[in-house]
């Protein structure tokens, strides 16, 4: 099949816009990307045709809000290849879905107990386990290095474990990086040593094809706002056999069977981890965005988007003082670099006064940027509706800017 870049691109309203006069290249797509026409006609058809509270009323449009609703989840089960709709846990992102498995499924760790996480994380994936730390002061975290090339130290992880390992939490790709790990041998090693593994797939599953069930981890989180679908929604995969055990994370409407003062107890799954108004809407929205994926294919997209990479990497490389951060061959679409010794915010200033959106700063990956001995960097990330022509736009903003700022 063709990569017909004209009709995925005029599904993107806002592709169309410009910056300062000039055409719209919009490179911050690790942080979210743009939503397709589908998608932003779901929601407002949520709000407009069907909007009333989910599992609360015999109505009719509470009915249909709550079909939407559960229609979803077994779409997201079926995506990632979860094998039950109550192991999927709608959460306000990935964020939310960590901090859900560090407070609930932590509150289970035993005492001295150890966290094997990565000097790549998000701060999503760390500071969640420092807050259960906050409690649980026995708990001990462990980090795993990085090489030259921005890759994980395998042999170094697999040092980390000993007999109080309780948890290993590491991201499928570097929204810094790029660096696609290798999760699955790194998910087995953990298997192999009795080690819950939970995946922080938010950079991965807009981009690749995810399987739970032949990953085999036991927590898998990602967001929506980063796959083509509404902002403010996101998933927990969890293993059921976990879940059951799990207490809830937050109490409220929803999330029970009973209440009263002597005693209340808790709804089964999925719903005993959403306690109060989930964002139905949102979530009714979201399997259109998995449509959008699935027409294209996202095996299709990714070659798409590597293409992209690959020819602004190479073209970057002959800008003089031009230093790339992450190289593996592993590597997803994000391209994070710096020039000389320009201020990775000077250089975003000066490329959106030319139309070029990029990220600049530590992208939440403070301790990735420590480990680098920077203090952040320029990170251009691509999407299915990139094209070859904006990334010679980015690459001559590039080269017009640098000569201001050297
Ligand atoms: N993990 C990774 C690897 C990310 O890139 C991000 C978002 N930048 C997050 C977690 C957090 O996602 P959200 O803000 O949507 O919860």
């Amino acid at each position: 099949m063709s990569y017909n870049i004209e009709k995925i691109r005029s599904e993107f309203p806002i592709l169309s816009r410009s910056i300062e006069g000039k055409p719209l290249v919009y490179l911050d797509n690790t942080a979210t990307s743009q939503t397709p026409r589908r998608v932003v006609d779901a929601v407002v058809s949520g709000y407009c045709d069907f909007k009333a509270n989910v599992h609360r009323g015999v109505h009719t449009l509470s009915q249909k809000a709550t079909e939407l609703q559960e229609e979803s989840r077994r779409r997201v089960r079926d995506y990632i290849g979860a094998s039950s709709e109550e192991e999927i846990i709608f959460t306000r992102g990935a964020t939310e879905a960590i901090n859900l498995v560090a407070c609930s499924f932590g509150s289970l760790f035993p005492r001295n107990g150890e966290i094997i996480l990565t000097v790549m994380e998000h701060h999503a994936n760390i500071v969640p386990w420092q807050l259960l730390q906050s409690r649980r002061p026995d708990l001990k975290i462990k980090v795993v290095d990085i090489n030259d090339r921005g890759e994980l130290l395998l042999d170094q992880y697999r040092d980390l474990f000993n007999e109080n390992t309780c948890m290993a939490s590491f991201c499928h790709v570097s929204n810094v990086l790029g660096t696609v790990n290798p999760v699955k041998e790194m998910i087995g090693y953990a298997r192999s040593k009795s080690v819950p593994v939970l995946v922080d797939g938010a950079q991965a599953v807009p981009h690749m094809r995810v399987d739970v069930t032949d990953l085999d981890c036991d927590f898998y989180v990602f967001s929506s706002h980063k796959m083509y679908g509404p902002t403010g929604i996101g998933v927990l995969y969890g293993k059921k056999e976990h879940l059951l055990r799990m207490p809830p994370y937050q109490g409220g409407g929803e999330m029970i069977s009973h209440v009263s003062f002597e005693g209340t107890t808790f709804a089964g799954l999925p719903f005993k981890f959403e306690a109060g108004t989930p964002d139905f809407v949102g979530i009714g929205a979201l399997p259109k965005a998995l449509d959008f994926m699935d027409e294209i294919g996202v095996e299709n997209i990714a070659a798409h988007e590597l293409e992209l990479m690959e020819y602004a990497e190479e073209k970057m490389r002959e800008i003089p003082g031009m230093r790339i951060f992450g190289n593996s061959p592993h590597k997803s679409a994000v391209v994070s670099f710096l020039v000389g010794d320009i201020h990775h915010y000077d250089m975003g200033m000066l490329l959106d006064k030319l139309g070029v959106e990029v990220r600049t700063g530590h992208h939440c990956a403070q301790p990735l940027m420590q480990r680098l001995g920077i203090s952040g960097t320029v990170r251009a990330s691509f999407a299915a509706y990139n094209t070859l022509g904006e990334v010679d736009s980015f690459i001559s903003a590039l080269r017009r800017i640098i000569p201001i700022l050297s």
